[in-house]
């Protein structure tokens, strides 16, 4: 399954969205990031983000917080932010450090401006399929390349390894909100093999290169890389899995353009939003958000 292509197009989309805001408001959307300490990986990520929002006309504000930065102060500076009427969507990079109240800093974020979809309001507002809220990102990607490849989780047993809250939970939550028969898995799990061959469709979320082996793949099971580890890795062992599944998605360029292209998608809507007016939505109706249902 190839992501590049579809998050492409997501990308494109948003991209002609910012435009036609932007030509219409003279505001152009803004993506506030945030980020605390100096972790390489989320150095990394947090420039791929606002390299990317640059590309899409999407303008970006940086925020580099000390890693001594502490829960309040952190609180603070999202609260501001959500009080900025310059900023669309705010995006805390994640780890922010063992010492802060993560969820507190999540919590500062005004739903609205919650394009990464942390909050609890837009955890419930995805879970009881509400409108208003903002997927999760990866998440959300992952529905839209399963769309995309017309793979529809109604009736499939779908298995998703990882209970993390920015990916397993809500990836769960979409696939039972399109009607699957979800299990999680996660490391209490007894007998993880014998749940994971059971899948119709599979989600490894956890983290650990090559984790899931081809021999517990059910034969034509659809399944869905969302690890990213060092050296470019995923979680599940690309050879020995794409000889018994019918669909994968290959690392790099399954799940990870996605997540980028879904913040992308969800700032300039987040801005259109709040800036109350109707946006051109692109030339590509594939690339509509999927709904969850229920
Ligand atoms: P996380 O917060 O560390 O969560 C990992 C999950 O895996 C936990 O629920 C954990 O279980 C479970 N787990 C760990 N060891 C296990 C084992 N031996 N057996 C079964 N379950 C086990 O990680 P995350 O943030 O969800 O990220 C997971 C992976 O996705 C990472 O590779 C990350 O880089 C990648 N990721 C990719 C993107 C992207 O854009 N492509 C975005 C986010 C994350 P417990 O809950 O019991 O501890």
């Amino acid at each position: 399954m190839d992501g590049r292509d579809l998050a492409r197009r997501i990308v494109d989309r948003s991209a002609a969205v910012a435009a036609s805001l932007t030509e219409q408001t003279g505001v152009t959307p803004c993506l506030a990031t945030v980020l605390v300490g100096e972790d390489p990986a989320s150095v990394t990520y947090v420039r791929m983000k606002r390299s990317r929002c640059a590309k899409a006309g999407i303008r970006s504000r940086h925020l580099e917080l000390p890693a001594a930065t502490t829960t309040e102060e952190l609180v603070g500076a999202l609260t501001e932010l959500s009080g900025d009427p310059g900023v669309h969507g705010i995006l805390l990079q994640h780890p922010v450090g063992p010492h802060i109240d993560e969820r507190a800093a999540f919590e500062a974020i005004a739903p609205e401006k919650d394009v990464d979809g942390v909050t609890t309001h837009s955890f419930a507002t995805m879970s009881f399929g509400l409108p208003g809220g903002f997927a999760s990102c990866t998440p959300g990607g992952i529905m839209r390349l399963l769309d995309e490849y017309g793979v529809d989780p109604a009736g499939k047993r779908a298995v998703v390894v990882g209970r993390s809250a920015i990916l397993g939970k809500p990836v769960g939550m979409m696939l039972l909100g399109r009607d699957a028969t979800v299990t999680y898995c996660h490391s209490r799990t007894a007998d993880l093999g014998s749940v994971v061959r059971e899948a119709d469709l599979l989600v490894a979320a956890v983290g650990r290169p090559r984790f899931i082996q081809g021999a517990d793949i059910k034969a034509g099971a659809v399944v869905i890389d969302a690890g990213y580890n060092p050296g470019n890795v995923g979680d599940v062992d690309f050879a020995s899995a794409s000889a018994r599944a019918s669909l994968i998605t290959p690392v790099p360029g399954g799940v990870g353009p996605m997540t980028i292209a879904v913040l992308l998608e969800q700032t300039a809507d987040a801005a259109v939003r709040q800036l109350g007016i109707e946006a051109a939505a692109g030339p590509d109706a594939a690339a509509a958000p999927a709904a969850v249902s229920r």
